[in-house]
């Protein structure tokens, strides 16, 4: 007996170590998404989902919550994740050295495609009484996280509207997990949140409480938006969230995949290809990616293509 048991485990150390350098070759691939309840982190995880399906024998894709687009570029900037989601707004701050990144211009960052569009949003809890954005004077707002894309577009949009959110009302610097939260419990009166609809994170506050959203829409705004090529004026439809039975008028961005120039052409190729392929896919996925459309996937890229993914669109005959 004692001989057979020798002769299993005999069987199994040699079938691990003939696996073994198999199982080795396989490259984990870290993909940043951003807050759990937004859209950002279902880019990361079904473009994970669809890599580890498609591509398991090479690649072992792991999809990561985190603090958003600003967090995303300075992780993707020190090679600590090999691909991540950014607003096109923020990745156009980060390559040319503006905002977050005054007078440090991040070099390295790469556009692999552009994803689903992104509204700037201002949500508030109906009992606040808010129905402009003047009447954010004397409220509790959450502004964003510092990590967040959001944070710059409710600076740059109070800033149109006149207000300081350092004296005309308590700013709260929240995760957006939080911010929802908050919202329901009535320890904030409103949240700023650019996201792709529709989003968990005001799907599931509407769910318990009456919410309102605030057109982001005066002269002043519009002109902004006009100035800056990755800004677009659009309106979120009536009934995309329970209770809001209004079209909100208000401002777009682009979410965008990035990636850093070190990351290897074959990495980035593979997951453009496979993406690109398995397009349905992905498409089914989430309610925001059925406007997935390949040419637009490759509009609004506001730093340079990675070579992989450059390499891909020119056998395509798409560049
Ligand atoms: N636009 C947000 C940010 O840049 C993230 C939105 C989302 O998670 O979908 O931080």
């Amino acid at each position: 007996m004692v001989g057979r048991k020798w002769f299993f485990a005999l069987v199994v150390v040699l079938g691990l170590a003939v696996s073994a350098p198999q199982a080795m070759a396989k490259q984990d691939i870290l993909f940043g998404g951003a807050a759990i309840t937004g859209v950002y982190y279902q880019v990361a995880l079904q473009i994970s989902n669809m890599m580890n399906k498609h591509a398991s024998d090479k690649y072992n894709y792991i999809g990561r919550p985190t603090g958003g687009s600003v967090f995303n570029i300075n992780a993707i900037d020190r090679g600590a994740f090999d691909f991540a989601v950014a607003q096109s707004d923020r990745n156009w701050q980060g390559f040319n050295g503006a905002a977050d990144w005054e007078g440090k211009p991040l070099a390295g960052l790469r556009s692999v495609f552009s994803m689903h569009p992104e509204t700037v949003m201002l949500v508030t809890n109906k009992a606040a009484g808010i129905k402009t954005v003047a009447d954010l004077k004397g409220k509790r707002v959450n502004i964003g996280n510092p990590g967040s894309g959001q944070r710059g577009n409710a600076e740059d949009v109070l800033r149109i509207y006149g207000l300081d959110f350092n004296k005309d009302f308590s700013s709260e610097a929240l995760q957006q997990a939080e911010a929802s939260r908050a919202l329901v419990d009535q320890k904030i009166d409103a949240f700023f949140y650019t996201v792709g609809n529709p989003s968990a994170a005001i799907e599931e506050p509407a769910q318990s409480v009456d919410l309102d959203m605030i057109p982001l829409n005066s002269d002043a705004l519009k002109a902004f938006v006009a100035e800056h090529p990755y800004y677009i004026m659009t309106s979120i439809p009536a009934g995309t969230y329970k209770g809001i039975d209004k079209d909100v008028e208000t401002y777009a961005v682009t979410a965008t995949v990035i990636t850093n120039e070190a990351v290897a052409e074959e990495v980035v190729y593979d997951m453009v290809k496979t993406v690109f392929e398995n397009l349905d896919e992905l498409k089914g996925s989430h309610a925001a990616f059925r406007v997935l459309d390949p040419k637009e996937m490759l509009q609004g890229l506001s730093a340079p293509l990675h070579p992989g993914a450059e390499k891909y669109y020119k056998e395509k005959g798409w560049m």
